[in-house]
């Protein structure tokens, strides 16, 4: 069994923190498994990466954007050489299935190699002037150091779709990854080093939440954070960086609705639903956690869904057969735990699963079976509450109107799903839906590169992710007015 030593990269050195606590790096489907230790970073680690970020920026901001792009797109490639490698610490660290984790590296390399492309298209606006011989135009300028905090969901393809835009746009960065996966972390900040990443420009501190996370978001020198994870860290984070006057990025949670109308064709909608639903664990913040589905195919839907999630190989994802992974770690499993006994207290009918799975080696792992709610109504906590977990709700309704009613009263609006052969339903659903991806005859899940990524409401706050507005947080705007006439003129009167 090894021991890895996850180190902090710091002004192009990997070096150990100072605290005493070092993480352990669990395998999830088998905790007996210690992959590794990450080394314990305080405060004082994240003021010698900010200050070597610091030191970078300058020289880094002032080197052509096509410059910048070429490493950026160097690193995309690496990323696609890597897939295997990364792919299994990936399995190995977070649990999702090796086929699920090479997906991820491929996503990752699909959304640096676009986001590099952006170097070439940091343009600005020239606007005619009210003034004569005025000539106004805007221009991008990045914000300094910028301080990146991700969580363990999507290890690679979350910290790449930050550093990417954040470089492109002339920024430096420090990042701290998820203590839960943090040899990805390295694996990702790696292949940047590999393309060419001068020393200072990408630091990642390792290490936890509430030392190291806290004090990037506090230190006075990182202009800003982008932050994806959960609710309640993030609205901590979005307050913190309020006080601080400091822009904050959250993406947090989700409850998302696949809705099933009378004319849909089922077995598509169930295939769907068990993608959503059970892939990934229930673990993206896209997974599905609701349908919401007429009555009049509700029972189809029901038993056919029960087939298919009968069909779900929980275990090892580094194992060909499985085709589904654990939970992450004890308190995620123990929180997936804590809704089963919810949904039974809130009553329930559980059509399948709603227990841990613990057959065999599986007892070494953090499973828990693929869970099937029936009878759930839109009061309930399970309908509301984000799980995160293989834990699908069923709601019933009568008809379109019913079901975005549904759809749209909880807190949250990632992305969604209907479906339906019927177009003008399906532009009623695009009007009323309150999410901010949304999906007609396919699954809640996946996000392309190219397009942008985010949620409506309480899912977060700050400019979208990915596609073209990916570089809109990592920029300011510079509004420029030359007067060229020679004489004063004295600009306009207000
Ligand atoms: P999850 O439920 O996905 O683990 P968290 O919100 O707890 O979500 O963690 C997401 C990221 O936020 C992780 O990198 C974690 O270390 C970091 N984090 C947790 N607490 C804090 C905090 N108080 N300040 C800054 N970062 C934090």
């Amino acid at each position: 069994m090894s021991d890895h030593q996850f180190l902090n990269y710091i002004g192009g050195e990997w070096v150990e923190g100072s605290g005493t606590d070092p993480i352990p790096d669990i395998n999830p489907a088998d905790t007996r498994e210690v992959i590794g230790h990450a080394t314990d970073s305080q405060a004082q680690d994240v003021d010698a990466a900010v200050a070597a970020a610091k030191e970078a920026f300058e020289d880094w901001r002032s080197m052509t954007p096509p410059s910048r792009g070429k490493i950026v797109q160097a690193a995309g490639r690496l990323y696609e050489q890597r897939a295997a490698e990364i792919g299994e610490v990936l399995t190995r660290e977070e649990g999702k299935i090796l086929a699920e984790a090479k997906g991820e590296v491929q996503k990752g390399a699909n959304l640096v190699d676009f986001l590099s492309g952006e170097a070439r298209r940091l343009n600005g606006e020239t606007v005619p002037s009210e003034i004569p011989n005025t000539f106004a135009y805007t221009v991008r300028c990045p914000l300094g150091v910028v301080g990146l905090i991700t969580p363990w969901n999507f290890p690679m393809a979350i910290p790449a779709w930050k550093i990417a835009p954040a470089l492109v746009a002339g920024n430096t960065v420090v990042l701290k990854g998820a203590e839960q996966t943090p040899w990805t972390t390295q694996l990702v900040v790696q292949a940047f080093i590999d393309a060419g990443v001068p020393p200072g420009v990408l630091n990642i501190v390792q290490g936890r939440g509430a030392t190291a996370g806290a004090a990037l978001v506090d230190h006075p020198d990182v202009a800003a954070i982008s932050f994806t994870g959960s609710t309640e860290i993030g609205r901590h984070i979005w307050a913190r960086g309020a006080s601080l006057g400091k822009p904050v990025q959250c993406e947090l949670g989700g409850k998302n609705p696949i809705i099933v109308l009378d004319d849909a064709d089922v077995a598509l909608a169930v295939a769907a639903t068990a993608k959503g639903a059970f892939g990934s664990t229930g673990q993206r913040c896209t997974a599905t956690s609701r349908a919401i589905v007429d009555r009049r195919v509700h029972d189809q839907f029901v038993e056919e869904l029960a087939k298919a999630a009968a069909q779900v190989i929980p275990g090892n994802g580094l194992d060909p057969r499985t085709t589904m992974g654990p939970s992450v770690d004890k308190e995620q499993f123990g929180k997936v735990q804590e809704y089963l006994e919810i949904g039974a207290a809130e009553g329930v009918e559980v059509i399948c699963g709603g227990r841990r799975a613990t057959d065999g080696a599986l007892e070494y792992g953090l499973f828990t079976e693929p869970t099937l709610y029936t009878g759930v109504t839109r009061d309930m906590r399970v309908a509301r509450e984000e799980i995160f977990g293989p834990v699908l709700s069923v709601l019933e309704v009568d008809g379109i109107e019913e079901a975005l009613d549904v759809a749209n009263d909880v807190e949250f609006g990632l992305t969604s799903s209907v479906y339906t052969a019927d177009v003008n339903r399906v532009f009623r659903y695009i009007d009323k839906i309150e999410t901010g991806m949304l999906h007609v005859n396919s699954p809640t899940i996946g996000g392309e590169a190219q397009l942008p990524f985010g949620g409506m409401k309480k899912t977060g706050v700050g400019p979208r992710e990915m596609g073209k507005t990916a570089i809109e947080f990592y920029t300011e705007w510079k509004t420029v007015y030359i007067d060229y006439s020679g004489g004063f003129r004295g600009g306009n009167l207000y």
